[in-house]
């Protein structure tokens, strides 16, 4: 490299010191000097204000300015360029003083040859280069250090500050000279600073630099983080200082302490909602919008027989298999479908879990979708549990109330809902529903006799037998006591119920053997028929029971199909039949007795016992109410068996308590009247309660005794030999014939009410009354006439010369007490 020429300014005023010194350097090779003069101090100024001179040569003994001023004004001149002062062997003083304030050498006149002069500017050539280079390397680290926003430090020996760079003096909020000989210890935070020593002291004797994060306390009393980076400066010969470098991290403190607390809460909130799951009864499982399983609880592990590693990852339906409980089939996946409707969907109704080992659970619940922060759908969370045991219960509840509890058959409120079902479907298939009304006969005989626990056992043998005879999808349900209802719920034709209840018959013609006993137990069946013989469930199901009552009427053990002529009060007479068997076991029935009365003399000849039943509910029941449905159901003869003994009874107990009695009629029914056992029966009361034959009187209706009349007298006569009276009841009314009349022994004839009724007034009766009284006196017969209520009827009955008289104006019928009062004693 070639260098450029030095530029050389000789400011000497001595022409021949001058020439020698431009021959001197004209002379020297390298470098090449450009070498200009001036004799006075103002042209050297002029011509350094020009620039570009590397060096001045300087005489300090000038014509315009001597000395040290002289070279004061050269430096101000030219700060850059090298000095080197030219003196007098005389002068070196002064020489040397502004080497002192800055002149770079000195040279001493005699020395100025081509041999120093040369030398001494290639040493001074030298110096400058290194000068500006070590000014150029300063101006860079400057600049670097200014811009740097590390704050930097740099201290002494002893610690004190000899430096700062802007980024520092903005840390600790001061300026520059304020920086200067502070220790940045004292910038430490208190509660830091012990630290900050001890981690100062370790780095000093240890091999890593120093390093640490400490907090700053401001001018202000700000406090700011910063970080600490310390290095040693040396020079070789030993240590200088040390450098510090200072980072602000507050703003990294402050963001690391919000994402340190944001990831402990974040922690607390992820090991709460842990342990909530884990600890909650339902069991969660979460999938991807894919469908695979992302969490399964501790529950949901449990119910799906998955560990959740083994089930992460996994599609749903492998983990979570669910299936229709009636079908069969595959459940809808819930999952897929709260996310592709974006909303929570409750599970199928009647849901069933297979377990991974392929035990069952009935499930119940939701999935809903999992969102993002920006709303989007990301999964899936389903919550389900184990509802078998509910439903199970829900079931069994629902069974209960539906089933009859002895039985296990569906019950009266099964019936009715499965009754109208079929009638509904019937309706739109043109169909037609029959329904059977069963009642066991006799069972509460049964029940009555064996027990309660074998009236159980019996039920539930006929429950397993009615079962056993229809198809399964006939109905057969208890309808309560001894009542059951077969719903045949489609058939073709009538024919189809009939032939049911004829198998039924059948089946119940074989004795059912109970506790050791053989029980024969027979049917009565009503059936009605949709929608011939109803329209509703209620209406057949009123028909079939009404049906029921006719076939207990009609002799038990048969099947009566419903009819309209079945009127309500048939079933009413039912009603009261059964009430009257209870009546006549639990001795509801009473009697009363009411006085006849010699006309004549006004004395007691008689009384007439009238049946009274004293219903529980109903209160006192006249006869007309059950009399005739006692007769036509046959248990009148048990219940008149009763009337006779009660009457004999009575009178015998009032004898024996001192009583002058009288006769006393009692009421016998076509029924009794015709019985084999009728005649026996009476000897066997009269025996029973040792009542004298005389002191009873049987009163007959005339149809009675008309209807079989040989036999009838027959019995009469028997019944005369055993010494008993005899009178005929409501004569008058029938179509007696007067021959047989003679034949009967008759003691008594009693005039029917009727014609007592409106003899004062109606010719025709009043004939009638005097005919009938004409005719008892001819054939010796006491005459009675009943119904006697007004003082007329009595006046015209004593014109007539009529026996005896009984009716309400001369007496009421009386209860046993009061009657007894009317009593003498004997
Ligand atoms: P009945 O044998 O002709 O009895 C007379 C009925 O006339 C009685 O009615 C009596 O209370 C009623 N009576 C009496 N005086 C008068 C009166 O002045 N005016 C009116 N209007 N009625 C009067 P009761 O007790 O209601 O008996 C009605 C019928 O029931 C009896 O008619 C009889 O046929 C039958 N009956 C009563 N007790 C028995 C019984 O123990 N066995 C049987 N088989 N039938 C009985
Ligand atoms: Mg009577
Ligand atoms: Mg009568």
């Amino acid at each position: 490299m070639i260098n450029p020429p030095v530029s050389v300014l000789l400011v000497e005023s001595d022409a021949v010191d001058a020439k020698r010194i431009r021959e001197v350097l004209a002379g020297v090779g390298r470098p090449v000097f450009h070498v200009e003069s001036v004799g006075l101090c103002a042209d050297a100024l002029l011509r350094l204000q020009k620039g570009a001179v590397d060096v001045v040569l300087l005489d300090l003994m000038l014509p315009d300015a001597r000395g040290f001023e002289v070279f004061e004004q050269i430096r101000q001149a030219a700060p850059d360029a090298l000095i080197l002062v030219l003196s007098a062997a005389s002068d070196e003083a002064t020489a040397r003083a502004a080497v002192g304030h800055g002149a770079d050498d000195y040279l001493v006149m005699g020395h100025v040859d081509a041999h120093w002069l040369p030398r001494a500017l290639d040493y001074l050539l030298g110096r400058k280069a290194a000068r500006d280079a070590l000014r150029r390397s300063e101006a860079r680290f400057r600049a670097m250090s200014d811009a740097s926003p590390l704050g930097i430090f740099v201290s002494d020996r002893d610690g004190a500050c000899v430096y700062t760079n802007p980024a520092y003096q903005k840390i600790v909020g001061l300026d520059f000279e304020h920086t200067l000989g502070s220790d940045w210890q004292l910038a430490v935070h208190p509660e830091d600073r012990q630290r900050a020593l001890a981690e100062w002291w370790n780095a000093a004797v240890g091999p890593t630099p120093y390093q640490s994060e400490v907090r700053f306390v401001l001018a202000d009393g700000q406090i700011v983080w910063v970080r600490l980076n310390a290095a040693a400066m040396t020079d070789g010969a030993g240590p200088l200082g040390h450098v510090l470098t200072v980072e602000d991290i507050t703003a990294r403190k402050a963001a690391d302490r919000v994402l340190r607390m944001a990831e402990e809460a974040l922690f607390a909130e992820k090991e709460r909602a842990q342990v909530t799951l884990n600890s909650i009864g339902d069991a969660v499982l979460t999938t991807d919008t894919a469908g695979n399983v992302t969490y399964l609880n501790l529950v949901a592990e449990t119910m799906t027989g998955w560990q959740r590693d083994e089930a992460l990852g996994r599609p749903l339906a492998e983990v979570f298999h669910i299936v229709d409980g009636a079908s069969r089939e595959t459940a809808p996946n819930p999952a897929q479908l709260a996310m592709r409707e974006d909303r929570i969907v409750g599970l199928a109704s009647d849901c069933v879990l297979l377990r991974r080992d392929g035990i069952e659970a009935s499930i119940e619940d939701s999935a809903a979708p999992i969102h993002n922060r920006e709303g989007r759908v990301t999964g899936a969370v389903i919550v389900f549990h184990d509802v078998s045991e509910s439903r199970a219960m829900a079931a069994k509840m629902a069974h209960l109330a539906h089933h009859d509890f002895l039985t296990g058959l569906p019950n009266r409120a099964l019936l009715t809902e499965r009754l109208s079902q079929a009638i509904g479907l019937a309706r739109r298939r043109r169909k037609q529903v029959a329904l059977l009304f069963l009642d066991l006969d006799y069972f509460k005989h049964i029940n009555d006799s064996l027990g309660h626990a074998i009236g159980d056992q019996l039920l539930q043998a006929v429950a397993e037998r009615l079962v056993a005879c229809v198809r399964n999808t006939d109905t057969v349900c208890r309808q309560g006591g001894d009542e059951f209802v077969i719903l045949l719920s489609e058939i073709e034709r009538i024919d189809d119920a009939a032939r049911v209840a004829d198998k039924l018959l059948l089946a119940f013609a074989h004795p059912q053997h109970i506790g050791g006993h053989e029980l024969h137990v027979t049917l009565s069946i009503g059936i009605s028929v949709y929608p011939d013989d109803g329209s509703s469930a209620d209406a057949v199901l009123q028909n079939a029971d009404t049906a029921m009552y006719y076939a207990k009427a009609n002799g038990r053990n048969n099947y009566q199909f419903f009819r309209t002529d079945m009127n309500t009060r048939a079933v009413q007479r039912l009603f009261v039949e059964s009430s009257l068997r209870r009546a006549l076991k639990q001795g509801e029935f009473l009697l009363h007795y009411q006085p006849q009365i010699d006309l004549a003399s006004g004395v007691m000849t008689g009384a007439e016992a009238l049946i009274r039943w004293q219903d529980p509910q109903l209160g006192i029941v006249l006869p007309a109410q059950f009399v005739p449905i006692a007769e036509e159901s046959g248990l009148i003869v048990p219940i008149g068996r009763w009337v006779l003994r009660e009457a004999c009874r009575q009178v015998r107990s009032w004898q024996d308590a001192g009583m002058a009695t009288v006769p006393i009629s009692v009421n016998i029914s076509a029924a009794e009247f015709r019985h084999k056992d009728f005649i026996s029966g009476v000897a066997e009361i009269l025996a029973e309660t040792g009542l004298a034959p005389r002191f009873i009187e049987l009163e007959l209706t005339e149809s009675i005794l008309m209807h079989d009349a040989t036999s009838s007298a027959q019995v009469l006569a028997a019944l005369k030999k055993m010494g008993m009276k005899l009178a005929i009841d409501d004569f008058g009314t029938g179509y007696s014939s007067l021959s047989y009349l003679k034949r009967f022994p008759i003691d008594t004839l009693k005039i029917d009410q009727s014609f007592v009724r409106d003899v004062a007034t109606d010719p025709d009766d009043a004939t009638i009354v005097g005919a009938v009284i004409e005719m008892g006196r001819n054939l010796k017969q006491r005459v009675i006439a009943e119904g006697i209520e007004t003082p007329a009827q009595l006046d015209f009955l004593r014109a007539q010369h009529c026996d005896e008289g009984q009716g309400y104006h001369l007496g009421r019928p009386l209860s046993a007490e009061a009657f007894g009062q009317l009593l003498e004693p004997g």
